[in-house]
């Protein structure tokens, strides 16, 4: 086969996270569901941990075809959905109005954190279009933003203070940013070491860094196994659960203030589309992945979240 993942890559023998040498096979001959790209890749998982990976470690550059320009989502123009939840998580957050935090507090568990600070220094990894950094430049604050794969900058995200380069080239100063966000980020860096030592490096001491990841110890990952929308598979490398990502973290010297765990409708509509693409070979489900089945999918959500079994998870740490 075409792109055997053993032909492209590093096998892992010991457990990334823990370096443990018990490891087992999870799911084997996991395909692209997302958007169909050639390759197969099985998934590992710690015994000590429960850390779960890729067996085969991929770089940059043998990733760049999975995340195909002119339809990988994070390029589009902004889904007026997510623009509108973002836009209502910033404004919850910036505690402007008290009524209108008196309405959606019971929707809060699921709204987007944003730390609203004027003048504050923010930098987002792996921004894609911007759609966040510009919400916080709304609320006066400093942008920066890396974002590695993706067409030319346009100039309004040049504006943002978007570069299209990896971390390992970024130059940025020791103790810069007050927030840094990496919001479904870090399960797709192969280099994670490098990623989280720059983190540490260039927030200023007090910082919050602010990490949201799939959960790998979640209802729905449990009910779709390998179709579960957080595997993501081969644009997600590693996947986390609560304990092991707060494990790794403390490694790098961060301080764990928080941990949300919370439930997305994109979580729910997307494991059914993966499922729906596995067992027909296609991509095509448009009342699936419509936004219509995304509001019905709300009050599951919601639910989810505050039985604390949601699919994602947001780790605010400091230094
Ligand atoms: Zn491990």
């Amino acid at each position: 086969m075409e792109n055997k993942a053993e032909a492209i890559g590093i096998k892992w023998k010991n457990c990334p996270l823990c370096k443990n040498k018990k490891t087992s096979l999870k799911y084997k001959n996991m395909g692209d569901k997302g958007y169909f790209i050639n390759g197969k890749f099985d998934l590992i998982e710690c015994q000590n941990c429960k850390f779960e990976f890729l067996s085969y470690l991929l770089n940059e550059k043998q990733l760049a075809k999975y995340y195909p320009s002119e339809d990988y989502y994070s390029f589009y123009n902004y889904n007026p959905l997510a623009l509108k939840y973002h836009k209502l998580s910033a404004y919850y957050h910036s505690k402007k109005t008290f009524l209108f935090n008196f309405v959606f507090f019971p929707l809060s568990p699921i709204l987007y954190k944003y730390y609203i600070k004027q003048d504050a220094n923010v930098l987002e990894i792996g921004c894609g279009n911007g759609m966040k950094l510009e919400i916080y430049r709304k609320y006066g604050m400093k942008t920066a933003g890396i974002e590695p794969y993706g067409p030319g900058l346009a100039e309004k995200e040049k504006v943002l203070g978007i570069e299209r380069i990896s971390v390992k080239d970024a130059k940025y100063k020791e103790n810069s940013f007050d927030f840094i966000v990496l919001k479904e980020v870090l399960e797709h860096v192969p280099n994670q070491k490098l990623l989280l030592e720059r983190c540490f490096k260039w927030m200023k001491p007090g910082g919050r860094f602010i990490i949201t990841v799939p959960n790998t110890d979640s209802f729905l990952c449990r009910l779709f196994k390998q179709d579960w929308f957080g595997y993501d598979v081969p644009r997600h490398l590693y996947n986390y659960n609560p304990e092991n990502l707060s494990f790794f973290l403390k490694k790098f010297g961060f301080k764990i203030i928080r941990i949300k765990l919370y439930e997305m409708p994109y979580m729910l509509d997307g494991s059914l589309k993966f499922h729906i693409a596995r067992k027909t070979g296609k991509k095509e489900h448009e009342f699936i992945f419509s936004n219509f089945a995304k509001i019905a999918a709300t009050p599951i959500a919601l639910m989810l979240t505050y039985l604390k079994r949601g699919s994602l998870m947001e780790i605010e740490c400091t230094k």
